[in-house]
């Protein structure tokens, strides 16, 4: 497939290589064209003025002629052979009827080559001696460069000769000219020899025309040679920025693509492959705010010179955006590959003493199209541009650890992009169709194994994937924040089965819905689910709020705020997770909640020494210091719940007493 930026490349060279050339073409012959036409006329000219007097001299010698023939008077032919010209007379069989000087007239060969003018035949001759072809009078001549130039360089003895019988001393050139006349009614043809003759000042006259005449067209040509060439040179330059990263001064996102593409296919060396790599500087934006922009320009000009230095032949590199880096290297070994690239990282993470800089790098190995072929593999059906989207995927799995690394792109990521892909299109439509279930998982007092509450716990029942659990979308809506409308539906959802059930006068307890930290943001959620709960008349204290411990990263004080007034409306609020992270203490320290729910991980493998029995003990001491239910979650043996009821834990939820179940299931639990 050939990428747009290639078909653009060859476009933008295409047209312009092709109208410079064009342009010249067609001035070359213009004027070429031109120049020959202007010589033509200007030396008929010439020639014709030239020729006319010769002509009356000839006419003047046949009439002369047809008077001497008529009277048959011997002294008029004295008298036309007194003169200077040479003549023969020819009857209509073409017979010499007379003739004086010498005969080197044919016109035989020559032919009568122009026709009548004024009643008279006017013919051109041959020349037999010289092989010139001569016209007659009032013609409009015909003459090449060959003759023009023949006649220039005409014998020197014949002009010499021709001197003397004119007595002319300015003559320059002397040509000798057969002009025919016909005489006696046309019966017969005078044809006498005159002399073409052009002195000094025509011969400079007619030379300096042509000669400006050249120079000119010289001229022309030279400016339409500069001008192609300067087009030639513009269209470079203009391919060149087409390929230029502003930025670096280097290469660009297009050039790796179009040049990418094109060594690929060139490719057929079995011995490595390629991957194309998106390599990535962290904190980018944030360097350059602190440092300015010119400053982030520079550093991204350096290790785009750094990289640079580290490649091979065939190897290349192009800045994208931002600071975003695509790299096309060849391999023989993925564990190699991974190494080199560690090592790039690693010289590139120090490019600046003052500064420890943090680097990833996405690869996506690019596969050959004649697999089994191993002389003749080829990448023929490169795309770069899906190669690169693989790379960058793979990079942005590692975005979350803000470390350098290397990620490789592979079946796993292509799957779980794809399942990506799949959720986001299918999440708004699940909504409506309201395919996501509310599943309810029981919370016990361990004392007297009574319900005392529950969690709501989301499932997502799928037509197309049956049941999916909420590990598998619920990060994906956090991320896109889908999380928000699911965490609504589910208060929503809740509501309206505890309104239910206490209308059917169940035993009905709490029921904690989890509300994921993206809605923190908002500063009415507090009055938003009272209006939601509102609406399905629910008593506020069957509803709990649960917050993942990570939440209280966000805004403390507008978190404060709320929780305030969610404790206000009488919602109990719930801290998930505790223990899970590194801030639980602090954020107990200032938030004022009411249940304390410790993460499963505290249930989790052997504790040596009975290390993990006192630090729960102790965690359920702390909360209830401060006033707080404490939960313990994930419980799934008896010795854990003897345990834990002998630490005066207020509720169990796990898997001992129950998994999360559907609404049904729950109420039959009520119900009892
Ligand atoms: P979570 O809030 O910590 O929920 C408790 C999870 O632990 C549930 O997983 C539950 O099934 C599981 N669990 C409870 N007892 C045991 C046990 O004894 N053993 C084991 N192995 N697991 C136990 P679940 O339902 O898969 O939910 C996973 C997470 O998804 C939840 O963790 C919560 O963070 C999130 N989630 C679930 N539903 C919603 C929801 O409606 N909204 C939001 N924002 N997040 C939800
Ligand atoms: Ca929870
Ligand atoms: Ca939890």
């Amino acid at each position: 497939m050939t990428s747009k930026s290639e078909k653009k490349y060859r476009q933008i060279k295409r047209t312009h290589i092709g109208v410079s050339i064009f342009e010249f073409i067609l001035f070359s012959i213009v004027s070429s064209v031109m120049l020959v036409y202007a010589c033509q006329q200007f030396t008929s000219y010439i020639i014709d003025t030239k020729l006319s007097s010769e002509y009356d001299s000839i006419s003047y010698l046949a009439k002369l002629y047809e008077a001497a023939s008529a009277a048959n008077d011997e002294n008029i032919y004295a008298l036309l052979d007194g003169e200077a010209h040479d003549y023969i007379v020819v009857g209509a069989d073409g017979k010499v009827i007379r003739e004086k000087g010498v005969n080197s007239c044919s016109y035989e060969e020559g032919g009568r080559l122009f026709l009548t003018a004024q009643d008279k035949v006017v013919t051109a001759y041959r020349d037999t001696d010289r092989d010139y072809v001569y016209p007659g009078k009032n013609e409009r001549i015909h003459l090449d460069f060959l003759h023009f130039r023949e006649w220039m360089q005409s014998d020197r003895d014949e002009v010499e000769k021709s001197l003397e019988l004119n007595g002319s001393v300015d003559r320059f050139i002397n040509l000798p000219i057969w002009l025919s006349v016909d005489v006696n009614g046309g019966s017969e043809q005078f044809i006498g020899k005159a002399v073409f003759y052009a002195n000094r000042r025509d011969v400079i006259l007619i030379t300096s025309s042509i000669a400006a005449l050249i120079v000119l067209m010289a001229v022309i040509l030279i400016t339409m040679l500069v001008s192609a060439i300067k087009n030639v040179i513009r269209q470079r330059n203009m391919l060149d920025l087409f390929f230029n990263d502003l930025v670096t001064g280097g290469h660009n996102w297009t050039w790796f693509l179009v040049m990418g593409e094109r060594a690929l296919k060139k490719r057929r060396n079995a011995k490595f492959r390629f991957a194309v790599v998106s390599l990535i500087l962290l904190n980018y934006r944030n360097y350059c705010v602190c440092h300015s922009l010119k400053a982030g320009e520079k550093l991204l000009c350096r290790i785009y010179t750094q990289i640079n230095a580290t490649l091979g032949k065939k190897e290349m590199c192009a800045h994208t955006n931002a600071a975003n880096f695509a790299l096309m290297l060849k391999y023989t070994d993925e564990e190699e590959l991974r190494e080199r690239l560690n090592e790039l990282i690693k010289g590139l993470e120090v490019i600046d003493t003052e500064h420890k800089f943090s680097f990833q790098a996405g690869v996506s190995l690019l596969d050959r199209s004649a697999e089994h072929d191993k002389k003749t593999a080829g990448y023929k059906n490169v795309d770069l541009d899906t190669a690169y989207n693989n790379a960058s995927a793979a990079r942005m799995s590692l975005e979350d650890s803000g470390d350098s690394g290397v990620a490789f792109f592979d079946e796993k990521l292509r799957e779980e992009q794809e399942w990506l892909d799949k959720v986001q299109e299918r999440q708004q439509r699940a909504l409506d169709n309201e395919e996501f279930m509310v599943y309810y998982q029981p919370k016990y007092d361990p004392k007297t194994e009574q319900i005392r509450g529950a969690e709501a716990l989301i499932r997502w029942k799928s037509p197309e994937f049956g049941i999916v659990p909420p590990g598998r979308f619920i990060p994906i809506f956090e991320k896109n924040g889908f999380i928000t409308t699911v965490d609504h539906y589910m208060i929503r959802h809740v509501a309206e089965d505890q309104k239910r059930w206490l209308d059917m006068g169940y035993h009905c307890v709490p029921v904690s819905v989890n509300v994921s930290r993206a809605h923190f943001v908002e500063n009415d959620l507090a009055d938003q689910i009272k209006e939601m709960v509102d609406k399905t008349g629910t008593p506020h204290e069957l509803i709990e709020i649960e917050l993942t411990e990570s939440a209280f990263f966000d805004d403390k004080k507008a978190m404060i705020n709320t929780i305030s007034r969610l404790k206000d409306f009488g919602f109990a609020v719930s801290m998930d997770d505790f223990g899970s992270g590194y801030s639980s203490l602090n954020s107990l320290k200032d938030m004022p909640l009411d249940v304390l729910k410790l993460d499963a991980e505290f249930f989790r493998g052997d504790s040596e020494d009975g290390r993990g029995e006192i630090v729960v003990s102790e965690a359920i001491h702390l909360g209830k210091l401060l006033n707080m239910k404490i939960v313990a979650e994930g419980v799934e043996v008896k010795e854990q719940v003897d345990f834990l009821a002998n630490e005066d834990c207020d509720m169990i939820q796990g898997y001992y007493y129950a998994k999360p179940m559907p609404a049904e299931e729950f109420e039959e639990r009520i119900r009892q």
